[in-house]
């Protein structure tokens, strides 16, 4: 195992440490409690410096102006950019659009990619990923009932989405959705881009998440599918292949989400530790710091926070040298191990800060309220912890 950070990845990662400070936190006042149109120009501005020093979109493939980085690298980066809800977005690799450029990148024809991926990358347009419904549960999409049927030369979509983050000003979605119904369950789903100005793409609401709608990227909507027509040449990949699609979009993608909440995890606990040693507590003095509760929540966290990251670290080497389907465990348990670690990270240092925890005067009760759904989406803990615990026990099964 080698997780030895190359001198030219070192130097990137302390410009985008230093401009993550300095650029990119300072702006997060404007996100909590100021205009959002004056949020979207500063940002927009601090997009446009990320493109002058050559750091947009690393994830990106390389032809494609990315840095054609390893898996181990691109956790860094998120890392990275994790420690701001406005990281991602700043340096031009925010979900659903990241995950969306790999699955064009590798599954797109060259017309799919010249009309979507290539503006996508550039940033010029955004897209949304449609697979979950409300009735159907999503931990078991084999059940989804989204319809896209054969018409001519068209699929005609039918069928109820939520959750289709960032629809909302979106260019297109790419839309799972049941092209054989009497195929073998695997095989039944496709995935067909869906520009959002097609008759009958109909964003319904943006879904209220723990009180917020939320607007534009920052939202999750409920979209209608009625009698939607689309040219068959908007299929990604093979008819039946949306599973395997959809498989190719979530595995690396893992790594990224786990290392951008250890970048949350990371920040939560500089500003608790920093929290404790200012907030004095008696007359004599004394902070938090002196108190051996806190302490104890300082050591236990530094050590959870530690072994997360190398757990997830060595998921990323694992794919880095033998593929994703090889690193399947330790995929599995990065995904629930470092969303809890985050959320007690969270957690803990709102605790430490009292009422000022609970308040938007801090970043913290922002990653309170969205980041809870870090053991929801991307395969709920049960669903993971239910795989990793049935592939242990095989292995001690007598055969
Ligand atoms: C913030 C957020 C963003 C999202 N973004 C998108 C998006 O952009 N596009 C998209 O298509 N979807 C998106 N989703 C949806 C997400 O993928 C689903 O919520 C997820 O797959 C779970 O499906 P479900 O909500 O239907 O829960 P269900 O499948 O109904 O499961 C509910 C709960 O049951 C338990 N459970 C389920 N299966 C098992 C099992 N086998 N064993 C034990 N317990 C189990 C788990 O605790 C689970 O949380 C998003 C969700 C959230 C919260």
């Amino acid at each position: 195992m080698d997780f030895v950070v190359s001198d030219e990845m070192r130097v990137r990662l302390a410009m985008i440490g230093e401009f993550m400070e300095k650029e990119v936190i300072p702006l997060e006042g404007e996100m909590l409690h100021g205009s959002p149109q004056t949020l979207a120009e500063r940002v927009s501005a601090a997009q446009a410096k990320v493109k002058q020093m050559g750091l947009w979109a690393p994830n990106h493939p390389a032809e494609f102006g990315g840095l054609g980085l390893s898996m181990v690298d691109h956790g860094l980066f998120a890392e990275a950019v994790g420690r701001s809800p406005l990281g991602m977005t700043v340096f031009g690799t925010q979900a659903p659009d990241a995950g969306n450029i790999e699955i064009l990148h590798k599954y797109g024809t060259p017309e799919q990619r010249d009309r979507w991926l290539q503006p996508l990358v550039a940033g010029e347009i955004r897209s949304c990923f449609s697979m979950t419904e409300p009735e159907t549960a999503g931990s078991n999409p084999v059940l989804l009932e989204t319809t896209a049927t054969s018409d001519g030369d068209s699929y005609v979509l039918n069928g109820q989405k939520w959750f289709t983050s960032s629809a909302d000003g979106a260019a297109f979605a790419i839309v799972m959705a049941v092209t054989d119904p009497h195929a073998p369950p695997h095989q039944r789903a496709s995935m067909i881009i869906v520009p959002t100005d097609t008759p009958g793409f109909n964003l319904v609401r943006n879904v209220s998440v723990m009180g917020e709608a939320g607007s534009g990227h920052a939202s999750h909507g409920e979209v209608a599918y009625q009698s939607c027509r689309v040219p068959k040449s908007n299929l990604l990949g093979s008819e039946g292949g949306g599973f395997v699609i959809a498989q190719d979009r979530l595995g690396p993608g893992r790594i990224h989400h786990c290392m951008r909440w250890l970048g949350i995890a990371a920040r939560s606990f500089e500003m608790m530790c920093q929290r404790a040693n200012d907030r004095v507590v008696d007359a004599n003095g004394d902070t938090l710091a002196d108190r051996q509760t806190i302490q104890h929540w300082a050591a236990e966290l530094e050590a959870e926070i530690r072994g997360a990251r190398l757990q997830t670290l060595h998921a990323a080497w694992m794919i880095d040298q033998h593929g994703a389907k090889v690193a399947r465990d330790e995929i599995s348990a990065i995904k629930f191990v470092v969303a809890n670690t985050m959320l007690k990270a969270v957690d803990t240092a709102i605790q430490v800060h009292g009422a000022l925890g609970v308040t938007d005067d801090t970043v913290l009760a922002y990653w309170y309220r969205h980041e809870r759904a870090a053991r929801i989406y991307d395969g709920a803990d049960e669903v993971h912890k239910t795989s990793l615990g049935r592939r242990i026990l095989r292995r001690y099964s007598a055969s």
